[in-house]
């Protein structure tokens, strides 16, 4: 075994994690090589001050389980991805995706009816006179929705916005 090979099994030597013939192959390295030798009397000094804070029981392939998880953080990093919505998307729960849906649209129906407010305000809604008379669906540009089934998103907002109409004639 040479002194690479050794020295990435020093830890699960420390803590007695391989198998007697690896164990035994790390062993007579270890009698033959002054420098692994060194590591491991570091390795279990630490492991000494570590036990003093350590809970008594450590589970089995736990040394092992920590290293994964670090070269796995450190490939997420190298990958170096920006937020990718596409793979948020795939990863999200399903009531993560109803939310976000439910975002978006408001957002956009918000946005085209503001949107036709400010660029063709109806002169019924300045003239307070016709507002009452008129069709809550004309003023606000709205009628595009009027096939929207009762209880659909689209539905309920439109039912807001004849409401707020009918307020605001009085
Ligand atoms: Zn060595």
């Amino acid at each position: 075994m040479r002194c690479d090979e050794v020295q990435s099994r020093l830890d699960a030597y420390a803590f007695e994690e391989l198998t007697p013939s690896v164990a035994s192959e790390v062993d007579s390295h270890l009698r033959s090589c002054p420098r692994c030798r060194q590591s491991l009397a570091r390795l279990r000094r630490l492991r000494a001050i570590l036990g003093e804070a350590e809970a008594p029981s450590r589970p089995e392939g736990f040394a092992h389980r920590v290293m994964a998880s670090a070269h796995d953080a450190a490939n997420r990093r190298s990958s170096g991805a920006p937020w990718d919505p596409i793979r948020w998307w795939r990863s999200a729960s399903a009531p993560m995706k109803a939310a976000a849906a439910i975002v978006l649209i408001v957002g956009q129906l918000v946005g085209l009816a503001m949107g036709r407010d400010v660029l063709s305000t109806p002169r019924q809604v300045r003239d307070s006179q016709v507002t009452a008379s008129a069709d809550g669906l004309d003023v606000y540009n709205t009628s595009f929705l009027s096939e929207a089934p009762e209880g659909s998103l689209a539905g309920s907002y439109l039912a807001l916005v004849t409401t707020r109409d009918g307020e605001a004639s009085e």
